[in-house]
């Protein structure tokens, strides 16, 4: 497993008190120094080029990031530049681009520990922390290089509404998302399936507040993971946002470092069946779970992780699936039943 990230993550500086902000490369580099010390790999990312950003973005919205060269810029109402976020957002979008690669050429894992984060980014405007969609720039490059079919798989506690649309009328590349929802910002409803060529080829999870490790492994086991192993992605990315961890600021959801490792746990599962995986990081904004999350990551992918108990309701001992769980699971089946039978 290959480790992709720079010190100079820090160097997009937020206003003060945004969450989104240069501590959490702080820990990037903390994991990073870990991961070496262990015997692990990791290299520099490289920037996207414009040809890569391109095939997702208009060219009116690059030419407008790339005025905020040197200067500091509201984007949107809280996506904020300052004089070297142009260059470093380059960097983000460059080593998802990377992490793809490798796990398409190598056919070893790759991890992209980046900011800012992209699954918010839209076609034509910066949005939730995010100026490039890192991952669908990343999705959009293995499409390019001759990898059939892409799956991203979106886990931050947010709705990756950026890579949705990128991709809603593409039968090539497979978007599922697990989230709060209703929540920021607001997509996301079971019933966004894709368009035209593309039905069925979105699928949305969508959970309410306070769902937790057992609600996350039920709709992983029962819908995420059958509906994957269905599409069979020669490439899966993971849009990995740690915010839905129970310490996390910003939303309200119960999962745990153990959980989100068997979330990875079940991607890793589909990964080996089928393809490559590479993944990209996107929120999770409480600095300590952030740095535990991305550790039990790291030995999930990396096969080091020590015994989580596979089976449903081992883990998360006193906390079996609520009933938001269920209603996300029943909104899933009634939405995608036409396309994806069974599960
Ligand atoms: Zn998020």
């Amino acid at each position: 497993m290959l480790l992709i990230t720079s010190p100079r993550y820090e160097e997009h500086v937020t206003p003060p008190g945004h969450p989104e902000r240069m501590e959490r490369a702080h820990v990037f580099d903390a994991v990073a120094a870990r991961w070496l010390e262990k015997g692990g790999r990791t290299t520099a990312p490289r920037s996207a080029t414009p040809d890569e950003l391109a095939r997702v973005h208009a060219p009116e919205y690059l030419e407008r990031v790339a005025a905020t060269g040197g200067r500091a810029v509201m984007l949107d109402a809280d996506t904020f530049t300052s004089p070297e976020s142009y260059e470093i957002a380059l960097l983000a979008a460059g080593a998802a681009v990377q992490a793809a690669e490798h796990a398409v050429d190598h056919q070893e894992p790759a991890f992209a520990l980046v900011r800012p984060p992209g699954h918010h980014a839209e076609r034509d405007r910066a949005m939730g922390f995010c100026l490039y969609n890192n991952v669908a720039i990343a999705a959009a490059a293995a499409r390019a290089r001759g990898v059939e079919r892409v799956a991203v798989v979106d886990i931050d506690v947010h709705h990756g509404n950026g890579t949705q649309w990128m991709f809603y009328d593409d039968p090539s590349v497979l978007y599922v998302s697990t989230h709060q929802h209703p929540f920021y910002p607001g997509t996301g409803a079971a019933d966004e399936v894709g368009n035209g060529e593309g039905a069925g080829f979105t699928v949305n999870v969508p959970l309410e507040a306070g769902s937790g490790d057992a609600d996350y492994d039920l709709v992983y086991r029962a819908a995420v993971v059958p509906v994957l192993d269905r599409f069979a992605p020669q490439l899966l990315l993971v849009s990995a946002g740690f915010d839905a961890h129970e310490r996390d600021p910003l939303a309200s959801m119960r999962v745990t470092t153990d959980g989100y490792a068997s979330v990875i746990r079940h991607l890793v599962g589909v990964a080996a069946r089928h393809g490559g995986i590479a993944l990209v990081t996107e929120g999770g904004y409480e600095l300590t779970a952030l740095a535990a999350c991305l550790e039990a990551t790291l030995a999930e992918v990396d096969g080091a992780a020590p015994g989580i108990p596979d089976a449903l309701g081992e883990f998360g001992a006193g906390a079996p699936v609520s009933s938001r769980g269920h209603r996300a699971l029943q909104a899933v089946r009634d939405a995608q039943a036409p396309y994806w039978r069974g599960i």
